[in-house]
């Protein structure tokens, strides 16, 4: 998969996303993360990408030539038409299950907005989905950005060592994850549940499946979709209808 990052600050990601699991998924060639900073495309001679916004008002907005610009030559050299995601907090908030779908994609491409946002008519044009990260404002889209391509990541093959540890994630099947213990067996008098020191691999699937449901019933009940759930599952969390 190809990620292209259309940004102001092509450093900022890069730091970020050069490091750790997406680093190493990186250098290993299982994704490929590309950074264009638009301020290159401008037609301005003083290299500027923002300008007033029509109608007054606070802030600058960023001008729709260097982005379309940037982005029709992203769509050159890849000879393809990447799926561009405008990060905003207008957008959809992003969801476990849209990453997913997102990493069964060859090529996207991504917008980091700045100062007020921008011009409408570039949306209009050329964004395909708009992409929140929740219900609140940053001052750019660079760490939005960054958030998304390291979700999307996580279901790529061979950036995980397996699928299992991300579809055993909080929010993949819809419930969040049971408690996880290492060494010692014993810290501070806390002791690891005897379950998960049995071997008895029946016994623990089923103690981690009731945790799940548990403490999705508390932690987030806003997530729990009965619908998705066994009769056993049911069966299971009637005795926690107080919660
Ligand atoms: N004026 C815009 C509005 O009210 O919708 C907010 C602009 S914000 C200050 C600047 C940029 O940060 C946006 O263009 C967007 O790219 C990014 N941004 C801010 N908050 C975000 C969020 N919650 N999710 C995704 N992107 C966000």
């Amino acid at each position: 998969m190809r990620i292209d990052i259309l940004t102001l600050f092509p450093e900022m990601c890069e730091a970020v996303l050069g490091e750790s699991i997406i680093g190493r998924a990186q250098r290993k060639g299982a994704i490929e993360i590309k950074y264009t900073n638009f301020r290159d495309y401008t037609d301005s001679k003083h290299g500027t990408v923002d300008d007033y916004p029509y109608g007054g008002g606070a802030g600058m907005l960023l001008r729709a030539q260097p982005i379309y610009d940037a982005f029709m030559a992203i769509c050159a050299e890849t000879e393809t038409r990447p799926h561009l995601i405008y990060m905003s907090p207008q957008g959809k908030t992003l969801t476990q299950a849209r990453a997913h779908e997102l990493s069964k994609l060859n090529n996207i491409a991504i917008l980091c907005g700045h100062y007020e946002g921008v011009d409408e008519r570039l949306i209009e044009e050329i964004v395909d989905e708009e992409i929140s990260i929740g219900d609140f404002v940053l001052t750019g889209g660079e760490l939005p950005a960054m958030v998304l391509v390291d979700c999307i990541a996580r279901h790529v093959d061979g950036v995980l060592s397996s699928e299992e540890c991300y579809k055993e994630d909080s929010h993949f099947s819809g419930l969040i994850e049971y408690p996880q213990y290492t060494r010692p067996a014993s810290w501070r008098g806390r002791e690891v549940p005897g379950v998960l020191l049995s071997g008895h691999h029946a016994n623990i699937e089923k103690w981690r499946r009731e945790q799940s449901l548990v403490r999705t019933l508390s932690k987030r009940p806003d997530i729990l979709k009965t619908e998705s759930l066994s009769e056993k599952d049911k069966e299971f969390l009637k005795k926690f209808s107080n919660i």
